[in-house]
Formats: structure tokens, C-alpha cells, sequence
């Protein structure tokens, strides 16, 4: 799940093991990746839990096993779906609409041709051959509409989130080049034709990288440690994101910080403790997210 939602979706995530108070009814633990939402909410973006042999008892679901006895099989249970794809969209959204990795984008580029005036012909033929020489190594759509102009085109696709704008009008042929606009993070430039499919292929790759820089360092800028209750509650009404905290792993310190605003432990890490339990100033056992979530 980490690797997907980090590799695929450029969404950076917490992976961890689900409190008790948290965990599927039925199973011996649950785990899950929490992506943090650009409002300061944690969205629970997949869980996995391992069910045991309690479900294949409630079943009666067995196998022989080598010892020649039959015995209840163990069982584990998946899920990462719709939720996962709300999060992609909320997490590197902006004001001009979806933005998506290039990984996962349905249209990875579209070329948008300028079609005014003299030229036009040569220049949907020039395209015709952009797009066919792309693919379908990209996935390019070519957008020939004739009824819209190209600064509609423009937002309309930078609002449906492709990541790559490919703009050719007559000046643009004449010098043999094409103009590449990135959905993010700038650095609109001029690309000779015949270079344009090892352009294309690594301005993608360095896009699929901005967004999830980006997401990392929003990510890691909305974890804030506390190790009193004070801090605690402090950084939950900041709504500033994470709160990571230690836990001696009593369920009654961890239903103290349940009550301050409205926060829930999201997942216990696998990070080493440092600091006390904030609960009652104990050992802490434990590290502990807290976050509001969806
Ligand atoms: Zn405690």
C-alpha cells in the first residue's frame, strides 16, 4: 500500500498497526496508511488486518494439514479503494482544479494546436504526428476541436488535471519546436521536435517527483511531537496535522487524549519511544499518531 500510494499516487503516507480501540471487529490486528488531507484531516487510506482463525471458526472454513488433522485455516482481509482515490484528488488538487500523477493520469499530455490563420493545416498535420509518435509509450490525447478556442482548451485540461500541456502553432513549426507547460510547478520551455519523446518522458517523470515532494513536505511539516497534555490539546485545536506522542500503552491514558477535541489515534508506529506518556507522564511504551479524520 505505502509503495503504491507513494510510488503511484505521489501521496506520502504513516503506515502502522491500529490501536486495539481502533481495530476491525474480529481481528487480532489491524494496519493501515493514514494520508494527511490539505485541511489538517487524516484520511485512513487502506487497511489490512490479520483476521486469525476466528472467521474461518465463525465459517468453518479448514485444511489438512502435514500432521494428517484438520485444522481452522488463517485469514486476512484487504481493502483500498474509493477512499484512496478521494484522497488523490484532495491531496494535490489546487484552485485551477484536479491535478493528476502522471502515473495514474488517464491523459498523460495533450496537444493542444493552434489552429488560426494560416498554417493550420500543416500544423494538425505536425500534431497528428506528435500525438502518433508518442504513443503509446505516453498516453496523449489530441485535442482538435475546432469550436472552442486554445485558451479554453487550456483550462479546460489543466481543470480535468493532465499533467503535461503540449501547445504547436505555425511559429512553433516553423522553428521546428513545440512548447511544453507542466500542470505544476512551472518551467514552461520551448522542445525541438525531434527530441520531443525523451522530453515528454522525463518532464513526466520529474512531475510524478514534484507532486510528491510536495506532499512531503506538507506532510512533514503538520507533525508536531507533544509530550504534555497541554501541548497536546494545543496542537489538535491548531488542527495543525499529526500529533505524534508517546503511549505507555494503558487504555485509560489513551482515552484522556481521545477528550481533548475530538482527535483519534490513528496508528501506533513502529519509531522507537523517546519522551513520557503525556497521559500521566509514564514510560512511554509506544509511538502514537493522533489526528483528526475523515
Ligand atoms: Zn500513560
Amino acid at each position: 500500500y505505502r509503495d503504491f500510494a507513494e510510488t503511484d499516487l505521489s501521496v506520502p503516507v504513516l503506515s502502522g498497526r491500529k490501536p486495539d480501540s481502533e481495530r476491525f471487529p474480529g481481528a487480532l490486528h489491524s494496519y493501515t496508511i493514514e494520508a494527511l488531507m490539505p485541511d489538517g484531516q487524516a484520511l485512513q487510506a487502506g487497511t489490512s488486518h490479520n483476521l486469525g482463525q476466528n472467521f474461518a471458526r465463525a465459517f468453518n472454513i479448514k485444511f489438512l494439514d502435514s500432521d494428517n488433522t484438520e485444522k481452522f485455516v488463517w485469514t486476512t482481509s484487504w481493502g483500498l479503494s474509493w477512499r484512496m482515490l478521494g484522497g488523490l484528488i484532495m491531496a494535490h488538487g489546487d484552485d485551477r482544479g484536479l491535478v493528476l500523477p502522471p502515473r495514474v493520469a488517464p491523459y498523460q499530455a495533450v496537444i493542444v494546436p493552434i489552429l488560426s490563420g494560416k498554417g493550420r493545416d500543416e500544423v494538425l498535420a505536425a500534431a497528428r504526428s506528435i500525438a502518433s509518435g508518442l504513443a503509446p509509450a505516453v498516453r496523449v490525447r489530441l485535442d482538435d476541436r475546432t469550436e472552442v478556442t486554445p485558451g479554453w482548451k487550456f483550462n479546460d485540461w489543466e481543470m480535468r488535471g493532465v499533467p503535461l500541456r503540449i501547445e504547436l502553432g505555425p511559429r512553433d513549426l516553423a522553428q521546428r519546436q513545440a512548447v511544453l507547460v507542466p500542470r505544476v510547478g512551472g518551467g514552461k520551455r520551448s522542445v525541438p521536435l525531434d527530441g520531443l519523446a525523451e522530453a515528454v518522458s522525463s518532464i513526466l517523470a520529474e512531475i510524478q517527483q514534484t507532486l510528491l515532494q510536495q506532499a512531503k513536505a506538507y506532510l512533514d511539516g503538520h507533525i508536531v511531537t507533544a509530550t504534555t497534555r497541554e501541548q497536546f490539546a494545543a496542537a489538535i485545536a491548531a488542527r495543525s496535522g499529526f500529533v505524534r506522542v508517546g503511549w505507555c500503552g494503558a487504555e485509560a491514558c489513551e482515552q484522556a487524549l481521545r477528550r481533548e477535541g475530538g482527535a483519534s489515534p490513528r496508528l501506533i508506529s513502529t519509531e522507537t519511544p523517546g519522551g513520557p506518556c503525556p497521559s500521566c507522564g509514564g514510560v512511554a511504551r509506544h509511538v502514537v499518531y493522533y489526528a483528526r479524520a475523515y
